[in-house]
């Protein structure tokens, strides 16, 4: 129903939010209707945006619009689907070879819980996990409820992709955003993060925010900013949820690209060639997510997780998802034939022998999409098969045996390019510098 007969005008709620006023829950509610239903103009939601980017929000204000964006659209109600677990899921603000995704939504359905986990594409220089699923051939990220039903109930975890139905208000408004230069208002990003999980009908959430030089929010103090609102305003919609602060001043893993990743995910399940930080990384994550849910306590978790791992039933779990929504049988087994990689290798070698001091990880990133595996345009193709390898951690001995990387790439111009934005992403050292946790601090709901 269109918005025309509600008490009040947009212009008039936009200039109250320009000069700073607190919105009344029933004027926010007004605006998100008529972002749904398109009553309210792309200029005035640009200058509503604009306004809340300047003048920011209460966390009131912040919970009344996530729960009006929540509610825009379909909201899934997990409660008669017999699950017979807690619904939890991971959030993370997006970074550079991040699977973490991959791994998690596996062992926490190895360790008891139901991980129905909604994943998004490439969002600039930071990858995003539903492309590297469709780097599995076969593998469908959008199955019909019946079916996600089913696999989240028989094998414990889902990883598909946004429906079209779940928080519309926030797909009209993030386009919106990214085009008049709003994306960064935390008020904004909180609420467009959180109306998604929430219409996911989520029991409990564990968010993963990023700092560092491949991060949305590089400042850790922004990052902490970030967290804070998010776990206040889920906490106060009715969400259980708790951030945990990690470092992406590195790459995480050894590997960056679609079907590399998804082979370092098997790798990394399977036991072989696991980096110590990603694995650092994946067991504080998915111990919050044991712990919010309610599955573990704080002293039990980590060892169920790592029981999930050391005893294969993680990697079971990943393959039997792979099985139901389509991919390949033996795909654990047999990545050559299903994630087939470019056929060029260059080793980036450092112009000096010296220690890996610093990494631009956003570089390194554009790096890889630049490759052909990320995209310019929302219409551009992926080349599954291209991206980085044997990453070098922060802290490396440098030399001609040791690369920064390895490219993988589809023709030698292409791997020229990214050998010279790697050398210019990289900073050198002759001594060996601090090199920081990836798991910084948690905030939890008592840390408010
Ligand atoms: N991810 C989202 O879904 N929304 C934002 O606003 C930023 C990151």
């Amino acid at each position: 129903m269109a918005n025309r007969t509600a008490e009040f005008f947009p212009q008039e709620i936009i200039r109250r939010k320009r000069d700073g006023a607190v919105l009344t829950d029933a004027e926010i509610l007004f605006m998100v209707r008529g972002l749904t239903d398109q009553s309210i103009s792309e200029g005035q939601i640009a200058a509503f945006a604009m306004a809340i980017f300047f003048q920011g929000m209460t966390m009131d204000e912040r919970v009344a619009l996530t729960r009006a964006m929540v509610h825009s659209g379909h909201v899934m109600d997990w409660s008669t689907a017999d699950l017979g677990r807690p619904v939890v899921d991971k959030h993370s603000t997006g970074g550079v070879g991040d699977k973490v995704s991959l791994m998690l939504a596996p062992i926490v359905a190895a360790c008891g819980g139901a991980v129905p986990m909604i994943s998004g594409r490439g969002l600039g220089h930071t990858g995003g996990t539903l492309d590297k699923l469709d780097s599995v051939p076969g593998y469908n990220t959008a199955p019909d409820p019946e079916l996600l039903t089913r696999t989240v109930r028989h094998i414990g975890c889902a990883i598909i992709g946004q429906t079209d139905d779940l928080a519309p208000a926030d797909k009209r408004l993030y386009a919106i955003r990214d085009v008049t230069a709003t994306v960064e208002s935390i008020p904004l990003i909180t609420a467009s993060i959180l109306s998604k999980k929430l219409a996911a009908g989520l029991d409990a959430l564990v968010m993963d925010v990023k700092f560092g030089s491949g991060a949305f929010k590089e400042d850790f103090d922004d990052a902490v900013d970030l967290a804070r609102s998010i776990v206040t305003v889920a906490n106060g919609a009715g969400m259980p949820t708790s951030a945990v602060l990690t470092d992406m001043n590195e790459v995480l893993g050894k590997t960056a690209g679609n079907a590399i990743e998804v082979r370092e995910t098997i790798d990394f399940l399977m036991g072989r060639n696991v980096d110590q930080r990603l694995l650092d990384v994946v067991t504080a994550l998915a111990t919050e997510m044991l712990v919010i849910a309610g599955i573990a306590d704080e002293a039990t978790a980590p060892h169920a997780v790592k029981g999930a791992l050391g005893s294969g039933t993680a990697a079971e779990k990943f393959a039997q998802m792979i099985v139901a929504l389509g991919g390949p049988k033996d795909l654990m087994t047999n990545m050559d034939d299903h994630l087939p990689l470019a056929p060029i290798r260059r080793d980036v070698i450092a112009p000096k022998r010296g220690y890996l001091g610093a990494l631009n990880v956003r570089e390194m990133g554009v790096a890889v999409m630049d490759l052909g595996g990320g995209r310019h345009k929302a219409s551009d193709k992926i080349d599954y098969g291209v991206g980085l390898t044997n990453i070098a951690r922060l802290g490396a001995k440098l030399g001609p045996r040791n690369p920064i990387a390895t490219i993988i790439a589809r023709n030698d111009a292409d791997a020229a390019r990214a050998e010279k934005r790697i050398l210019n992403a990289i900073t050198l050292s002759e001594e060996p510098p601090a090199v920081s946790a990836a798991v910084r601090t948690r905030l939890t709901k008592e840390d408010l």
